[in-house]
């Protein structure tokens, strides 16, 4: 195939801004953003899980609380029933001897009710706490994650517009190289990485930057400058400088 060495250079070119869209649709795929996102939402979803858990137990500890509200309550109320009994005088001395007997085993059982409900008390603060300070990562989480959605959205708008920057340069300069050598450029492009093109620096292809054999290139010196050459090694069309 020959083709004038204006369009050759001109192919180059064309690499170049290929090359640059190749990198640009990299960066845009492989955005720090995308990984961070995931792991938030990752964290979203074990700290809702956890939050389901610690929720379900509060609801039983303010049950359990309630509970032993009621039974140190209950025991309140006997005391003072039999206090007002006892200091009333009603009754025989030996029924006076009773009451006061459970009167001393009611404030036991009272004491022994007061420490339970402390210790429940204790619990449900802890377990509420642990819900609020779930619920604050939530909120400190989902904040996070409008943060980066919006840094991904900017950077996904720049990167897209210098892509279409390139585009456009590519449209303008696609047109001025001949068909048969693009359509060429292509098809090796497709199986060599996105690069078709590259070009010979000295005895080396930049493309697959082996070196070439001093047979070859004193073959390649005899071609006249329009005569297409390709790299023995990675078949890419190469380019003399
Ligand atoms: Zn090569």
């Amino acid at each position: 195939m020959k083709a004038s060495p204006e369009h050759q250079n001109l192919l180059i070119e064309l690499q170049l801004i290929d090359t640059a869209i190749s990198h640009l649709k990299i960066k845009l795929a492989n955005l720090p953003e995308h990984e961070q996102i995931t792991a938030i939402h990752t964290r979203l979803e074990n700290t809702a899980v956890e939050l389901a858990v610690v929720e379900t137990e509060l609801a039983d500890v303010a049950i359990d609380l309630r509970r032993v509200e009621v039974d140190v309550e209950q025991v309140a109320d006997r005391i003072s029933k039999d206090e007002s009994r006892l200091s009333s005088g009603t009754g025989s001395p030996k029924e006076l001897e009773q009451l006061q007997h459970e009167l001393a085993t009611l404030a036991k059982r009272k004491s022994e009710l007061e420490d339970g409900e402390l210790e429940v008390m204790l619990k449900h603060d802890g377990v509420k706490a642990r819900v609020d300070e779930l619920l604050n990562d939530q909120v400190g989480l989902k904040q996070l994650e409008l943060e980066l959605n919006i840094r991904l959205e900017n950077a996904t708008t720049e990167i897209q517009s210098e892509i279409g920057t390139r585009q456009t340069e590519r449209a303008q300069l696609a047109p001025k190289i001949e068909v048969s050598l693009i359509e060429l450029y292509e098809k090796v492009r497709a199986s060599n990485d996105g690069v078709g093109a590259a070009l010979l620096v000295g005895n080396k292809c930049e493309g697959c930057h082996l070196s070439i054999n001093a047979i070859e290139i004193e073959r390649i010196k005899s071609l006249p400058a329009d005569e297409i050459i390709r790299c023995e090694e990675c078949r890419r069309i190469l380019v003399r400088i």
